[in-house]
C-alpha cells in the first residue's frame, strides 16, 4: 500500500503545495471566455457578474444575503463597523491564526483578547473564552463580541461559542476565510454567527485570481449597513454619504472568475475529502492527524498535522524538500506572541499553552483540489521512511 520512497516515475509533474495550476488548466477556456465577456461590457465596478455572483454564494451557503468584498480582511472589517466596535470594546479572537483576525480589532481602536486553542481541532477553546471574557472585565474592557476562526477550513465549535455569547450577550462573526465549502452540524459555512465571512485569496479553498472576499447574514438590517459600508457608507442619495465606510468592493473580472471556479467547486470538495482521508489512513498511526468534530466537515484549506515532541521540525521540511514535498508552517508563532500584538497580551502572559505548543509542532502537507493518489502514496511513504 505505501510505496517505496523513490518518487515513481508516473509522477511526472513536480508536487506542489497548492497547485492552482492544475485547476486553471481544467477551466481555462471559460476563465478566458469570462474575462472577455468582462472586457466587451465594460462594467469593471459592480457589473452584473457581481450580483450574479452573490446570488449564487448566498444559494450556496443558504443564507438570505451574500455581499462581496475586496478581500477577507475588509470584509471582517466591515463586520466590526456594522457592529460599531470601537475604543474600550474587547473582541475575543483566536491567538492561533493568521494575522487578519486581530488586526482589524486593531483598527477599530478596540482591544483583541487572545484565547488559547484546543489540541484536536486547532480551534478556539470555549473554555478558555469564558476565563478571557471574564479577565476582560475585570481589566475595565467592555466585551462586545467574538471572532471564531475555522481554522484549516473546519469549523469552530459554534454551538459551544454561542452558548458562551449568550451568556455575555456577545455577537459572533464567523471568521470563515478558511472554510468556505464546510459544514457545521447541517449549515454551511456562512449560515453562522450574526456575521459571517470568507476570503478568495488564490490559495484559499474557493479562489480567484486576485483579492477578494463576501461577508453572510440572514439579518437584513444589517446586511444592508454592510452594503453602504462598502461603498464609502453611501446612502440612498448617493451624494449624501450616511455613515462612514471604504472602498470594499470586489472587481467584476474576479466575480466573474469565481462564478467559473464555483462551478467545479463541489466536486474539488470532495476531492480534498478523499485526499485527506488518505492522508489520515495513511498518518494516523506516525503522527496527530487532524480532528473534525462530530457532524462537521472541512474545507481543508489545509492538511496539518501535529509531529511527536522529538521529530526536528525543520530538519524534516528539509529532508521533504530534498524529496521533492513542499511543506508549510501555518503558524510559527501565535498573536500573542507577535511584535505588533504582544502588548495586548502582557497581563495573562504564558497562559496559551495549547496554541504554543501548536506552533512548535504543527506541519501542513500538500493540499487542493488536485493532488494526485500517486504523489500522495508518494508523500506518505516517504514520511514514513523518515519517522522509522
Ligand atoms: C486569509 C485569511 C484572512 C484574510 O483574508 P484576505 O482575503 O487575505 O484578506 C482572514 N482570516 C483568516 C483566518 C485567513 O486565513
Amino acid at each position: 500500500m505505501i510505496q517505496a520512497a523513490k518518487q515513481p516515475e508516473s509522477i511526472l509533474k513536480p508536487i506542489q503545495f497548492v497547485d492552482l495550476k492544475a485547476q486553471q488548466d481544467r477551466i481555462r477556456p471559460e476563465i478566458d471566455a469570462a474575462i472577455k465577456r468582462v472586457l466587451d461590457h465594460g462594467a469593471y465596478i459592480m457589473g452584473p457578474e457581481v450580483f450574479e455572483l452573490e446570488k449564487q454564494l448566498a444559494t450556496f451557503c443558504g443564507v438570505k444575503h451574500a455581499i462581496s468584498c475586496a478581500n477577507g480582511t475588509d470584509a471582517l472589517a466591515l463586520g466590526l463597523l456594522a457592529k460599531n466596535v470601537g475604543v474600550g470594546d474587547a473582541v475575543f479572537v483566536p491567538s492561533f491564526t493568521f494575522a487578519a483576525t486581530a488586526e482589524v480589532v486593531a483598527w477599530m481602536g478596540a482591544t483583541p483578547v487572545f484565547i488559547d486553542s484546543l489540541p484536536g481541532t486547532y480551534n478556539i477553546d470555549p473554555k478558555n473564552l469564558e476565563l478571557g471574557i471574564q479577565t476582560a472585565k475585570k481589566v475595565g474592557l467592555h466585551p462586545v463580541g467574538i471572532i471564531p476562526v475555522d481554522l484549516f477550513g473546519q469549523p469552530a465549535d459554534y454551538d459551544a461559542i454561542q452558548a458562551v455569547a449568550d451568556t455575555y450577550n456577545l455577537w459572533v462573526i464567523a471568521d470563515g476565510a478558511q472554510s468556505f465549502g464546510a459544514s457545521y452540524k447541517g449549515r454551511k459555512v456562512g449560515n453562522i454567527g450574526d456575521l459571517a465571512i470568507t476570503s478568495f485569496f488564490p490559495a484559499k479553498p474557493l479562489g480567484c485570481y486576485g483579492d477578494g472576499g463576501a461577508i453572510f447574514t440572514n439579518d437584513d438590517e444589517l446586511a444592508s449597513i454592510v452594503k453602504s459600508l462598502r461603498v464609502h457608507g453611501q446612502g440612498s442619495d448617493k451624494y449624501d454619504n450616511v455613515r462612514i465606510g471604504m472602498n470594499g468592493r470586489l472587481d467584476t473580472i474576479q466575480a466573474a472568475i469565481l462564478i467559473e471556479k464555483i462551478k467545479i467547486f463541489p466536486e474539488e470538495l470532495i476531492t480534498r475529502q478523499q485526499i485527506a482521508d488518505t492522508y489520515n489512513a495513511h498518518l494516523k498511526d506516525i503522527v496527530q492527524v487532524p480532528l473534525v468534530i462530530a457532524d462537521t466537515t472541512s474545507a481543508w484549506a489545509q492538511y496539518t498535522i501535529r509531529l511527536p515532541r522529538e521529530v526536528n521540525r525543520a530538519k524534516l521540511m528539509a529532508d521533504l524538500k530534498e524529496a521533492g514535498i513542499p511543506t508549510m508552517v501555518y503558524y510559527t508563532k501565535p498573536l500573542h506572541e507577535q511584535t505588533a500584538y504582544r502588548h495586548y497580551f502582557e497581563s495573562s502572559r504564558g497562559a496559551l499553552p495549547v496554541c504554543e505548543a501548536l506552533a512548535k509542532d504543527v506541519l501542513s502537507l500538500p493540499m487542493s483540489g488536485h493532488v494526485e493518489l500517486s504523489q500522495l502514496n508518494y508523500i506518505c511513504g516517504v514520511l514514513h521512511e523518515k519517522f522509522q
